[in-house]
């Protein structure tokens, strides 16, 4: 670290609370060092309260930019001054870009969902997927599914705190989009049968599957999954998940945990940066 830090060095942040466990600075810095890039990425503990002075400081100290997550990635976008179309969407940001004291938000986890499959040789493009959840991540992948080309969406989410926000996501699909979004309650257990055998990929982005909800799946019944439908669980703690295990109880092919959608997110926030291509393989074998 030593030898790579100078006079020139250029600072990318990461701003949320709380933070210390990200693996967010293991990932960037390495994939700087591996490049031979002369930037430094470091986490701060920023919470609502801290954050219109952090974000100023982008500008101030002449940052490169930043990561921001949870509890500021709705809180922040009024402290910019443009948002990426898909962040704009959602509501979200995770990856600010400073370019001369102008900040552009961006968010990434579509991005890396998509990209993800796109590495598996998997294009889900032109399709139907059925999607159970609306929160952040839930949020952003419907968003980058429908603006990348996906034709049809089937959302399913509680009547819980999340139900308005879903409600919201599949207007704005309709609206902005060429893709058909339906907004369907997960309780009805027959309906979310029926949209899953009629897709080409099911997406849980739940968090069913990780702690707590270890031992938890919404689809516990092997004989709802195809062999050929796609199977995602943006969950990677545990790698493989219970919604996994049915899957491969059932035959299914495809069946993917959120681990390259984690690892894209993380390089399409480095290429917005540095202009560069993460070292993916390097960085997954450097993480896990
Ligand atoms: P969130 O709290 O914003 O949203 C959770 C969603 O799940 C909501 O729609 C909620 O209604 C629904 N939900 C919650 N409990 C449920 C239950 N018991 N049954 C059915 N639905 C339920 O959370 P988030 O930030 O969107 O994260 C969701 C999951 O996605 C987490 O597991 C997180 O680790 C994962 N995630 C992965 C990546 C990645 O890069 N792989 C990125 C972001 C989030």
């Amino acid at each position: 670290m030593t030898e790579r830090i100078d006079g020139h060095t250029l600072l990318i942040g990461l701003m949320a609370y709380p933070i210390r466990h990200s693996m967010s600075p293991t990932m960037h810095n390495n994939a700087f060092a591996k490049l031979g890039l002369n930037y430094a990425y470091l986490a701060f503990e920023i919470d609502n309260k801290k954050l219109p002075s952090a974000i100023e400081s982008i500008r101030t100290l002449d940052m490169r930019g930043s990561n921001v997550s949870m509890p500021n990635k709705q809180k922040v976008l009024p402290l910019l001054d443009k948002l990426d179309p898909a962040a704009e969407m959602c509501g979200a940001v995770n990856t600010i870009v400073n370019d001369d004291g102008i900040l552009t938000g961006y968010t990434t986890d579509g991005i890396g969902f998509m990209k993800s499959l796109d590495d598996e040789g998997i294009n889900i493009r032109g399709h139907k997927m059925t999607l159970a959840g609306a929160g952040g991540a839930g949020t952003a992948i419907a968003v980058q599914a429908a603006l990348d080309g996906v034709s049809e969406m089937s959302i399913f989410n509680l009547h819980d705190a999340e139900w308005e926000n879903a409600k919201h996501n599949v207007d704005l699909i309709n609206e902005r989009t060429s893709c058909h979004a339906t907004l369907h309650e997960l309780e009805d257990r027959d309906d979310f049968k029926k949209e899953i055998q009629d897709s080409y990929i099911y997406t849980d982005a739940t968090g069913v599957g990780m702690k707590p909800l270890e031992d938890k799946t919404l689809v516990d019944d092997p004989s709802w999954l195809r062999k050929d439908l796609i199977v995602f669980d943006t969950v990677y703690a545990p790698r493989t998940t219970k919604l996994m295990k049915v899957a491969q109880e059932a035959g299914v092919e495809h069946v993917f945990n959120g681990l390259g959608m984690m690892l894209e997110q993380g390089a399409a926030a480095f290429k917005l940066w540095t202009g560069e291509d993460m070292p993916v393989d390097y960085i997954r074998h450097i993480l896990f």
